[in-house]
């Protein structure tokens, strides 16, 4: 793997495409055995998401349905902190188990920007699943229920993740250099 340049900056090769999908099995295996036979509604927050949710939901078997939320809370590599409004959905959540699928998670600001408007939609469960979880970076009190892959706090690109706009569809992890 080689280092990768997105607009003004540089990356180096971080997590391999195989320890992705590897990590993504594994926490298939653990939602498999949490909500087996309850048809789950998984819902992928865009853009980061798109390919997290597409290859964990091919892990899942047995029924489940799986709709996306757009949101955004960054500009360039820092969070805003301002995190936008949730975009409405138009499935039914009510009475449902509901599983947030998360790119990452950083300060924890669009996790809870989520987990209070669907709260209020009543599901009979809220939990939430991150492909990368960053613990150092998190301020809130919100349980992050299902994490892949834990790790520090440096910027990270690829598989979803964007550097201002690029970079999404790189199939590994890459990493800022400083
Ligand atoms: P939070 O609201 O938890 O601070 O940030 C969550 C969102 O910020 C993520 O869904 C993602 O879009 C973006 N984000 C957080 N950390 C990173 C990172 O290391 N790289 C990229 N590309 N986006 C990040
Ligand atoms: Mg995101």
């Amino acid at each position: 793997m080689q280092n990768v340049t997105l607009h003004d900056k540089s990356f180096r090769p971080f997590l391999t495409e195989k320890e992705i999908q590897d990590a993504i099995k594994q926490l298939a295996k653990q939602l498999q055995k949490d909500y087996q036979d309850s048809n789950p509604i998984f819902i992928g927050i865009l853009n980061g998401s798109f390919l997290f949710t597409a290859d964990l939901v091919r892990e899942f078997e047995g029924d489940c349905e799986v709709t996306f939320l757009r949101m955004a809370s960054y500009e360039g590599t820092e969070s805003t902190g301002d995190v936008q409004t949730v975009l409405g959905i138009k499935e039914d959540i009510k009475n449902r188990n509901i599983v947030i699928i998360e790119d990452i998670v950083d300060t924890g600001n669009t996790v809870e920007k989520l987990y209070e408007t669907l709260s209020k939609e009543q599901p009979s469960s809220l939990k939430i699943a991150t492909l990368l979880f960053k613990p150092n970076a998190y301020q809130k009190d919100i349980p992050i229920d299902y994490v892949a892959i834990t790790v520090g706090n440096e910027f990270l690109v690829g598989y979803g993740l964007d550097y201002d706009g690029l970079g999404r569809n790189l199939k590994d992890i890459y990493i800022i250099n400083d």
